[in-house]
């Protein structure tokens, strides 16, 4: 029996009153109550339970949003209007936000056949406009001495972005101009806002999607450059180039936004079978495991062991803390190679971007306007000014591979202090400030200023960077190229390579390296042993006696340093997947500080 439009709002009314989650709660009920007592502007609805309950007004929904949902917004707010006759002085409209909508379409398949849907885009928010007002219900006046009447326009529905004036007045037919009342007219919270691919979603060699899309009213400022979102919405035509002739016949879409879910679990992205925990637990109890995940890192590089031990510890990375009095201090471990040219440094950071869970790969200059913090850009076409995220934000919560990170731009090296060690980046500019996160472990490359690095001058005067940002690494290593004994070994396993004879068995292949230091990072918080903090203590008063000893020394020891080797005892816990920090996690700790300590000449 087919069911007609009106109906629908009756559906949806019984289907509020009767809805009973596993639990035998009143889910639905409940939000309308809280809706009149909060004075809530929106009701969410998960999808699958509409669609257990009438498959029809379900499928109506996605199918055909634009005609049914303002029929059931109507409906609900005719019903809370019922209930307490006193909502209607202050909200004039209930949205219905619909979540989990099976309809998931990957930004590089959007298609016209689309428009006018109701369907789930996954991305990640890279910028968006300061929240605007947006006229949504106008009162006009003609302004002609025979007339002066007001009138409301657009007599029913909406505008869209452009406001289309009536040609001849609606009160007296004739033409002439018309003015805004402002204060009789409506506005509406708007903010747009650009969703692009996740990096790790972008084939090899192309260029991230992005889709335009529009937040209103209680939805605005919901998300933040950065975030990682699930969003529903309308997807629409643009309507903003006006058709003109000889125009062109080609419209770009936008997501009118309905429901916004922001991911919070990071290492959820990468999918960890039952059979893969087996072998990830089976390979934690090989004695030689994190030997064994240091040569899976670049395999294909010959030597370097250092760099990729220090590569393997950005990648686990310690447990950050929060403090008593809500400071955060970092668990990622950030890590600086720099080194002479065509000494596999691009090479191993492309594989560090691979293997890391979440990563975001980048030059010091950036592939974006944003560079490696953020910043306000403006869009050309439109003129809107945007708070748009830079790699370290967009890397939130995974690492920020940026190569050649001498090469930054000036306002990226002002910013970047701050997003390394409290791993925020704040911004004030163009009218926007804001504050973003920026909780990425920097793993980067950079090469000699001189063309060489000069082993003879010290670290500072080696490289385009100033110590304070130098010091807010926690490992720096120098690769030198130097001719010699080496390059017959060297030779053979650049050949080898080629010839793809590298099918070492003691090697994790990447795509369970991958899933190993997910698991990691998302089950393993390793603590202290007595015996590691007394290690770590005895070390950390030896490097500041002398450090004191040779005051022109390029690293000054500051407590950074002993952060930092806690950091670095965890992460070789983490390696083996163990609970506690055990003496021979501080040693190992101890060991890669002091080769550290000495490649950049202080020992
Ligand atoms: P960089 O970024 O340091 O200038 P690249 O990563 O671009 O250097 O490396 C240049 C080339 O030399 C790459 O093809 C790399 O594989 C090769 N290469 C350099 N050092 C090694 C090494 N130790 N083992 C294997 N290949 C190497
Ligand atoms: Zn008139
Ligand atoms: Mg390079």
């Amino acid at each position: 029996m087919a069911i007609q439009q009106a109906d629908y709002g009756d559906l949806l009314l019984e289907f509020i009153n009767t809805y009973r989650d596993s639990k035998g709660k009143p889910t639905y009920l409940n939000q309308i109550n809280e809706i009149i007592a909060y004075r809530k502007k929106s009701i969410i609805i998960n999808f699958s339970d509409l669609f257990n309950f009438n498959e029809q007004l379900a499928t109506q929904i996605i199918n055909n949003p634009k005609e049914i949902f303002p029929i059931l917004e109507n409906k609900i707010y005719d019903y809370i209007i019922e209930k307490d006759p006193s909502f209607q002085e202050e909200i004039k409209k209930i949205h219905l936000r619909i979540t989990n909508v099976p309809r998931l379409i990957e930004l590089r398949k959007i298609r016209s056949s689309d428009a006018g849907k109701l369907i789930t885009i996954e991305g990640i928010l890279v910028k968006s406009t300061p929240v605007k007002e947006r006229l949504s219900r106008s009162v006009f006046k003609h302004i002609n001495p025979d007339c002066m009447q007001d009138f409301v326009w657009p007599p029913e529905g909406e505008f869209d972005e452009i406001i289309e004036l009536p040609t001849t007045c609606p009160v007296c037919g004739k033409a002439g101009q018309f003015k805004l009342i402002e204060d009789r007219s409506e506005f509406i919270d708007w903010q747009k806002a650009v969703i692009q691919e996740r990096p790790e979603e972008i084939p090899p060699g192309q260029l991230p999607r992005q889709l335009e899309v529009v937040f209103e009213d209680d939805l605005v400022d919901s998300a933040r450059p950065g975030d990682r979102v699930k969003i529903v919405g309308i997807l629409e035509i643009k309507k903003d180039s006006q058709i003109k002739r000889g125009s062109k016949a080609i419209f770009d879409f936008y997501l009118k936004v309905n429901s916004i879910e922001i991911s919070q679990k990071v290492l959820d992205e990468v999918k960890i079978s039952e059979e893969d925990e087996k072998k990830i637990r089976e390979l934690s109890r090989d004695p030689w495991i994190r030997e064994k995940i240091i040569s899976s890192i670049a395999p294909s590089i010959y030597g370097h062991w250092e760099i990729k031990e220090a590569i393997a510890l950005a990648l686990f990375g310690g447990v950050p803390k929060i403090m008593e009095d809500g400071t955060r201090v970092r668990g990622d471990i950030h890590v600086l190679i720099i080194g002479d040219p065509g000494t596999a440094k691009s090479q191993i950071l492309q594989f560090a971007a691979r293997v890391a869970p979440r990563a975001v790969y980048t030059t010091g200059k950036g592939s974006t306007a944003a560079g490696l913090t953020a910043t306000v850009t403006r869009d050309k076409n439109t003129g809107d000014y945007y708070l748009e995220a830079g790699a370290l934000v967009l890397a939130d919560g995974g690492v920020a591979v940026i190569d050649e990170i001498d090469k930054m731009r000036e306002e990226d090296r002002v910013a970047i202090h701050e997003a390394m060690e409290q791993q925020t980046v704040s911004i004030a500019k163009a009218g926007i400030v804001a504050k973003l996160n920026a909780r990425a472990t920097v793993v980067a490359a950079g090469n000699p200023k001189l063309g060489r690095y000069i082993a003879e001058r010290g670290i500072a005067e080696n490289i385009n960077l100033p110590p304070t940002i130098l010091s807010r690494f926690d490992l720096i290593f120098i690769l030198i190229d130097k001719p010699g004994v080496e390059d017959q070994l060297l030779a053979s396993h650049i050949l080898n390579v080629h010839a793809g004879k590298t099918k070492s068995t003691e090697i994790i292949d990447v795509d369970l390296l991958k899933k190993y230091i997910a698991y990691a990072r998302k089950n393993v918080f390793p603590k202290l042993s007595d015996e590691a903090k007394s290690l770590l203590q005895d070390f950390f008063v030896e490097m500041r006696k002398k450090s004191s000893e040779s005051p022109d020394s390029p690293i000054i020891i500051t407590p950074r340093q002993l952060e930092a080797l806690i950091r670095i005892s965890e992460a070789y816990a983490r390696m083996a997947l163990k609970n506690e920090v055990t003496r021979e996690d501080a040693e190992r700790a101890i060991n890669i500080m002091r080769i550290f300590l000495e490649n950049v000449g202080l020992d």
